[in-house]
């Protein structure tokens, strides 16, 4: 064909896209563009800014390959098809994705693409095996994770696609009145991002995937729960925006010491994609509903969100969310039982308040997960409660990770730091740090000195508790 379009969504990459590859092979002329809908950018500043430096990135990879790519903003459906008409492109080429929002816009992409006879063709990308490829006999998506993992670890993966040596633009570049540039989304979208977040960007992406590689995969499989340690990849946002294809990290680690346990993590993601292509409310209705009734208390379900219910282990891992726009998954995993299973709220309030902060906030893995720790979900165990003292003792047990994230409690020593309640009354209140808002569940911890006089609890965590 003579122009087609490259209808970007979030795979901000020219590594291993396919849909990009097979464009520049169909076609003789490729305009790239990418549409922002305001409905998708509203009340999530991370996302936002993440989204702008990838968008940034990803248009710098196309200029220097002689291309381009064109901001607009509006309805992606509208707009491709609009654009599609003022170039003449005869094919539109995007990538496959699992979401409510996603299946319409390409079903209404194929509909109305076939009226105007402009061929679309969707490509894969967006997980190492594609969602629906594999199903179970009798199923239309596997329900449950280790089978699922058994014939996805024997499943053959898509050859990868070469990036694109040269991006060929059509002698016109078209400017719509809906044409927008990055500094007006920034303005109205991506103001008070958390002051931690990491860079987007297909650059930023692919630097982090080498280095990471290279130094922290050997011992993933050990470390992955330590929370102090900060041991994971911490890709998730730009696989997330797809400014590292899946596939990529997955074949690397693959046959490496230490592999076998990230690629399962990619293999989780892949799971809650089918699971969510299968079951698109996953982010609204109980997978599988238990009859569970919810705790409407707004006073408790903020102090969660601020990072103020007592319970130190939580508040941290709520504070690194508001700072970093990310948090460890095992911080989640205990904020999140804490939310659902010790407070009793909604886990529709969790997942909405991760979506406002997550850089990496997505449909499939975020309320899949939310599902799963609040027993509605793809878990076997559905009544598994974390208790996060317990949690604490195991993945912090010097504090360390409480420390960093709770500077009121930054001179207090291990265990207290995680039981700050059973220090003496006039420290404890010299803190400045809430006592728990709900009954601690038991633990087996250190003794109760509140009433006692202060004597060696405060050591100076700082300078050595750890
Ligand atoms: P690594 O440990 O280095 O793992 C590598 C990659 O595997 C991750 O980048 C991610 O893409 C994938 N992965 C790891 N764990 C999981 C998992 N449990 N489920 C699905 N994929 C996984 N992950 C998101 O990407 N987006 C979310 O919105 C999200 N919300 C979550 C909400 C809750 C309540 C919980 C318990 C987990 C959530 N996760 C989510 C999963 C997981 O916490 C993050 O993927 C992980 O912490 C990202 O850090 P990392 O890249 O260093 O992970």
């Amino acid at each position: 064909m003579d122009t087609a379009i490259m209808l970007f969504t979030r795979d901000l990459r020219v590594h291993d896209h396919p849909a990009l590859a097979a464009a520049c092979e169909a076609a003789r002329h490729v305009v790239p563009v990418f549409v922002f809908d305001d409905v998708l950018l509203a009340g999530a500043p991370n996302r936002a800014r993440f989204l702008l430096d990838s968008l940034a990135d990803l248009r710098a990879s196309l200029r220097a390959r002689g291309g381009d790519l064109l901001l607009r903003r509006g309805d992606p459906v509208v707009e491709a098809l609009r654009l599609a008409e003022e170039a003449g492109a005869q094919g539109i080429f995007l990538s496959d994705d699992v979401s409510r929002y996603a299946t319409r816009r390409r079903t209404r992409l194929e509909r109305e693409g076939a009226r105007r006879r402009i061929r679309v063709s969707v490509h894969p990308g967006l997980t190492v095996v594609p969602p629906g490829d594999l199903t179970p006999a009798g199923g239309d998506h596997y329900r449950v994770f280790t089978p699922y993992w058994r014939v996805w670890s024997a499943a053959r993966w898509r050859p990868m696609a070469d990036a694109p040596d040269r991006v060929a633009l059509p002698s016109r570049l078209y400017l719509s009145p809906n044409h927008v540039e990055l500094d007006v989304i920034a303005e109205k979208f991506a103001r008070d991002p958390s002051p931690g977040l990491q860079p987007g960007g297909e650059s930023a992406g692919r630097e982090r995937m080498r280095t990471w590689l290279r130094d922290g995969l050997t011992g993933y499989e050990d470390g992955h729960d330590d929370l102090p340690g900060n041991r994971t990849s911490r890709l998730s946002p730009y696989l997330r925006f797809g400014c590292l294809s899946p596939l990529e990290p997955a074949v690397a680690a693959r046959e490496r010491t230490g592999g076998e346990a990230f690629v399962r993590q990619l293999a989780w993601r892949d799971f809650h994609h089918q699971v969510t292509a299968a079951f698109p409310d996953i982010d609204r209705v109980d997978y599988r509903p238990r009859g569970t009734e919810w705790n409407q208390d707004r006073d408790a379900l903020d102090a969660w969100r601020e990072g103020r219910t007592g319970f130190p282990i939580v508040d941290a891992g709520m504070r690194q969310l508001l700072r970093e726009g990310w948090m460890h998954n095992r911080a989640r995993m205990i904020c999140a039982s804490f939310l659902t299973r010790d407070l009793r709220v909604d886990w529709r309030h969790g997942l909405a308040h991760f979506g406002a902060w997550l850089a990496d906030g997505d449909v499939a893995n975020d309320a899949g997960n939310w599902q799963w720790v609040a027993g509605t979900g793809n878990d076997t165990r559905p009544n598994r409660v974390l208790n996060p003292l317990r949690q604490a003792a195991r993945f912090d047990p010097d504090g360390r990770y409480v420390r960093e994230h709770v500077p009121e409690l930054a001179e207090v020593a291990a265990p207290y730091v995680h039981t700050p309640w059973r220090l003496p009354d006039d420290l404890r209140l010299r803190l400045g740090y809430p006592a728990p808002i709900v009954e601690p569940r038991s633990d087996g911890g250190p003794p109760d000195l509140s009433g006692r006089a202060p004597a060696g609890v405060l050591s100076g965590g700082r300078r050595g508790a750890a």
